[in-house]
């Protein structure tokens, strides 16, 4: 399907966006954005370097004693109705923007963006309702609490959820006032870019948000260093991650980190299995299988371990795969760089049970960067392909036989982001939210990213902090607590 892209891009996309204006980068070096269903160049974008990194910085900062830092909380209520209301109007350019540049499926590109105009929804209703307490304390004494922002916040995000992933931080740190610096990724940067227009748009004061596209190691790493950031976000690989929290470390600013993960769904034999399936399925191959809590371990009672095998085998094998825009079931990944890191596991795989790998077309995927979604059995929990993220459309099916072994190989390994349970036993259902390791649980469903009202963060190598829901706009304040003797 051939589609101009230029007819959709209205925004520079060699620009940052910085001071409320889209300003040329002073490095004047520029990267290729790639579109991984064929592996065509769609634009260039701006390579942001120190100069970049510390005008968006130092306009964060005048922000919030301007304009934006008067702002009341209804004003910035007012401000993101009006941000989601563009939001509202421009949800299937973001989509297609989002399926030529992630490789997403249209569909799926299409739920991000109508995620981004829920979050806006959240949080402007939430921006005057969050406020502190007044706390009983001595004799002739108020004492009362405030929640502030923390000045200037920096986001670093990945490739694989842009909107989902400014929704659930970006806004959240404007619903409580704080003046946003975004480094979205090389990879994938166009939504971003799209977003920092629709603020201009609908008249964002100058300063509250700056965008810079760049390189991780170059302005994402300035960024996380600048020592006038106040609080920093973090999505991504655990080691980038790491890196991130020694920098905070540095200027002592708090960080959230929202790392990788390898989260089972657990299948008990009184599970409804026609219910499960299309759970098991979607988490696991949803974005082609980069998905932060992607469902990559699917853990199955032995009793019913062979009727669940030979319904996932013969799903696996009418999956459809192929460009992005043309929404198959399961689009390319980010980029060949990926490819190879999942071809890499593949190989670690070639001792294990292959039940079923999809079909790629080979003429429509020929020139992208497609791996076909691959389902392997009777897996060790201890392999690698059990224990690592691979971040690819591979799943792998452990067989369990009771309660306690199924906690064990849950909990088994380093990660702790999301964990799905199937089973209609109300008591086993309370035991096992408990014992298992993880930020989120869903019993009889699985929402792999989903739930914009629900806290969502890890335990372990998956990181640390909440974003999403109301919890958000804690992590995105300061508590402050006022003692008044008043005799
Ligand atoms: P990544 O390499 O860690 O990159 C994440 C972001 O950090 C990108 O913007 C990247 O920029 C930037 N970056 C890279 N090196 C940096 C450095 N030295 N200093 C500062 N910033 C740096 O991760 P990824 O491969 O793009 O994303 C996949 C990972 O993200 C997976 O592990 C996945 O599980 C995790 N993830 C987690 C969640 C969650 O909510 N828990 C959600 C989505 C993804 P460039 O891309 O421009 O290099
Ligand atoms: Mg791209």
């Amino acid at each position: 399907m051939k589609i101009n892209l230029d007819d959709m891009i209205w925004f520079d996309t060699q620009n940052c966006f910085i001071d409320g204006s889209w300003q040329k980068p002073k490095s004047d070096n520029y990267i290729s954005l790639i579109n991984p269903s064929d592996g065509q160049e769609i634009c260039k974008i701006a390579r942001s370097m120190k100069d970049d990194v510390d005008l968006s910085v130092a306009s964060a900062k005048n922000a919030l004693s301007g304009e934006w830092g008067n702002y009341t909380a209804l004003d910035r209520s007012r401000m993101l109705q009006k941000i989601r209301n563009v939001v509202k109007e421009k949800i299937d350019v973001l989509a297609k923007l989002e399926s030529f540049d992630v490789g997403k499926p249209l569909a799926q590109s299409k739920a991000d963006a109508n995620a981004l105009e829920r979050y806006l929804e959240f949080y402007s209703g939430a921006a005057d309702k969050i406020h502190g307490d007044t706390i009983p304390y001595q004799s002739g004494y108020t004492v009362y609490s405030l929640r502030e922002p923390h000045g200037v916040t920096a986001h670093i995000i990945p490739w694989n959820y842009p909107m989902q992933i400014i929704g659930r931080s970006v806004v959240a740190a404007l619903t409580m006032g704080n003046a946003v610096v975004l480094k979205p990724s090389e990879d994938a940067c166009l939504t971003a870019l799209a977003f920092a227009d629709i603020c201009r748009e609908a008249g964002l004061p100058k300063g509250a948000l700056n965008v810079l596209s760049g390189l991780g190691h170059e302005a994402g790493q300035m960024l996380s260093e600048h020592p006038d950031v106040n609080h920093i976000s973090f999505t991504g690989s655990v080691s980038v991650g790491s890196q991130i929290q020694k920098s905070a470390a540095k200027n002592i600013v708090p960080v959230t980190l929202e790392l990788g993960g390898k989260s089972p769904q657990i299948v008990f034999s009184d599970a409804n299995i026609d219910e499960a399936v299309p759970f098991l399925l979607k988490a696991g191959l949803q974005n082609a299988g980069q998905t932060c809590s992607a469902s990559s371990r699917i853990l199955i009672q032995n009793s019913i371990y062979s009727k669940v095998e030979e319904v996932l085998i013969k799903a696996y094998k009418k999956l459809s795969v192929g460009p992005a825009i043309e929404d198959f079931d399961v689009g390319p990944l980010i980029s060949d760089k990926q490819v190879k890191t999942v071809e890499r596991y593949l190989k670690f795989g070639s001792d294990l049970k292959k039940l079923a790998e999809a079909k790629i077309n080979p003429d429509s995927c020929s020139k992208g960067s497609f791996v076909a979604p691959t389902l392997f059995g009777d897996v060790d929990p201890q392999h690698i392909l059990a224990q690592e993220e691979i971040f690819g459309p591979i799943q792998v099916l452990i067989p369990f036989s009771d309660e306690e072994e199924a906690v064990k190989i849950a909990n088994g390994t380093k990660y702790g982001l999301v964990t799905g349970l199937w089973t209609k036993d109300g008591s086993r259902q309370m035991r096992m939210a408990k014992s298992i390791k993880a930020g989120q649980i869903f019993i009889n469903n699985y929402g792999a990213g989903g739930g914009v009202e629900l806290p969502f963060g890890g335990v372990g190598h998956s990181g640390f902090g909440r974003e999403k829901g109301i919890e958000a706009l804690n992590s995105f304040s300061i508590l402050k607590t006022v003692a008044v003797n008043h005799g």
